[in-house]
């Protein structure tokens, strides 16, 4: 039975929902607009969608009990965690019961020894790494915004250091997960690998909070770099900085990051972070290693570069440096978002493999110029991923449609060199028809019984991935 065919009429049914709950949770019970608003719309360009209901469990027994009454009463149930993500992926598009993870906020253990951690799911990143400083260890997954763990496992996130140390993917070892009908399933172990069974774990990762709500989470370390040298590295052309990339990993460079900003990218950074780097095609690098590692590493790509275009590689050494270079980086949505009074930002990302990427952002740029649009361009350059942040003012209607054309030739391209449509944010709401496009009738529907098979009735995160009833 499909979960529109079985639940009630959904204000009975949150009614009857608060009311099993409101024990339980006290205060923690949320159903005042006022407060539900503030779940209402994430950082992405979908809209509001207010839950009916939200509760802020505490514990794996508050998760448990919040899911099985609301399986009892066919109540919707979203899982929320610092409600940064950008395709609309935690929004409440049924209305429903939004379950704010937020406050399991407990570092369960660190295993020194055996490089890996144990966390609650809204531990967020920037905790995580301020608990970790004394061990010697870090955690590596770094999307600009300071999101939960589970947020980011569940849109198998990455950010600038995924080139040299993996997404959320090779970096989630084991979960414990609370599945639709309230039961608990563990997966994984805390082994670096196994052969053993069905990737259960990797199920979950990237599944968006449709197949289950992630409650525990042991997660891969690494060891802190003994030096880390960063710099700054203007191009005379894109296509110059993206061959230096692509010939610096061919060369076998292990480079911990290496992003890559466009004019536009840098103006706003320069604006909104006070830098004065100049308007051009730029590389932001770090390399992490040994003191003479890191100094053997920069001279490679300096003389891979230099005969590219590459003008005045900018050196960060101290950490103060490294660290407003990054902050600036990580700020570069809200800088963008500046660059027009009254702007929002649409931002959308594609995956290319390496070897295109230079002509799939050549592409973008010009049909961005062609449409008369302010869209400064982004990427992680070295894994063939960039994110194109479409600067528009909100009742700009011819400026969206023009954004959508320019959104969606990218997309065809990205998926006719065989990219992925998202390289990290997620389906949510904005993917879910080029999803079709890029997995075929065929992958999409074992998809849909996979979910079916684990939430039989729809009741976890839908409207997400692929619309309508599993
Ligand atoms: C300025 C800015 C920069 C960003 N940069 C990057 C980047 O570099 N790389 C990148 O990958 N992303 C980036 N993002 C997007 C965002 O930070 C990620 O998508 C992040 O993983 C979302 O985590 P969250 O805690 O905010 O989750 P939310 O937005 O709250 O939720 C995201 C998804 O996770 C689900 N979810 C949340 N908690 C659970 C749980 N316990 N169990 C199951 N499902 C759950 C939700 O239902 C939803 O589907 C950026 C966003 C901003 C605003």
């Amino acid at each position: 039975m499909t979960r529109s065919a079985m639940r009630p009429a959904p204000a009975e049914a949150t009614a009857a929902l608060a009311a099993a709950l409101a024990d339980a949770f006290g205060t923690r019970l949320m159903t005042q607009v006022a407060a539900r608003d503030h779940y209402a719309r994430g950082e992405g360009h979908h809209g509001e969608h207010r839950p009916d209901l939200v509760v802020r469990p505490l514990s794996v027994e508050d998760v448990q009990r919040a899911v099985r009454e609301a399986a009892r009463f066919g109540v919707p149930v979203v899982p929320y965690g610092a409600g940064t993500s950008l395709e609309g992926n935690a929004a409440a598009v049924e209305g429903g019961l939004c379950l704010d993870l937020s406050g399991m906020t407990r570092v369960i253990g660190i295993a020194v020894d055996d490089m890996l951690c144990v966390v609650e799911p809204g531990v967020t990143r920037e905790q995580l790494n301020a608990e970790l400083r004394a061990t010697g260890l870090f955690f590596a997954v770094d999307p600009g915004a300071d999101a939960t763990m589970a947020g980011m496992i569940a849109t198998r996130a990455s950010g600038t250091n995924a080139v040299r140390y993996g997404t959320m993917r090779e970096n989630t070892l084991a979960l414990k997960v609370v599945l639709a009908d309230g039961s608990l399933v563990r997966t994984g172990t805390r082994a670096r690998k196994s052969a053993a069974g069905y990737d259960l774990t990797h199920l979950f990762v990237g599944s968006e909070g449709t197949l289950g709500i992630t409650v525990e989470a042991t997660l891969r370390l690494h060891g802190a770099p003994e030096t880390v040298l960063a710099g700054t590295w203007p191009f005379a052309t894109l296509d110059g900085a993206v061959r230096t990339v692509i010939a610096t990993i061919q060369a076998g460079v292990p480079v911990a990051r290496m992003e890559l900003l466009d004019p536009a990218a840098i103006r706003a950074c320069n604006a909104f972070s006070h830098l004065t780097l100049p308007e051009a095609p730029t590389l932001f690098i770090e390399l992490h290693g040994s003191e003479a590692g890191v100094r053997e590493q920069m001279a490679t790509i300096a003389a891979i570069g230099g005969e590219l275009g590459g003008g005045v590689l900018a050196r960060a050494v101290e950490t103060e440096a490294r660290s407003a270079l990054w902050k600036a980086r990580h700020q570069a949505l809200p800088a963008a978002r500046a660059l027009v009074p009254g702007a929002v930002t649409w931002v959308t990302d594609v995956c290319v493999p390496i070897s295109h990427l230079s002509d799939a952002i050549g592409r973008v740029q010009a049909d961005v110029a062609a449409a008369g649009l302010l869209a400064p361009i982004l990427g992680h350059v070295g894994d063939g991923n960039f994110h194109v942040f479409f600067v528009l003012r909100p009742d700009d209607e011819q400026g969206w449609q023009r954004a959508r054309a320019v959104n969606e030739a990218m997309l065809d391209h990205a998926l006719s060199v065989g990219g992925t449509c998202t390289g990290e944010h997620g389906v949510g709401i904005g993917k879910q028809e080029v999803l079709l496009r890029e997995h075929g009738a065929e992958a999409v529907a074992l998809m849909r019984r996979v979910k079916a098979a684990l939430d039989p009735h729809g009741l976890l995160n839908p409207g997400k991935i692929f619309a309508g009833a599993p």
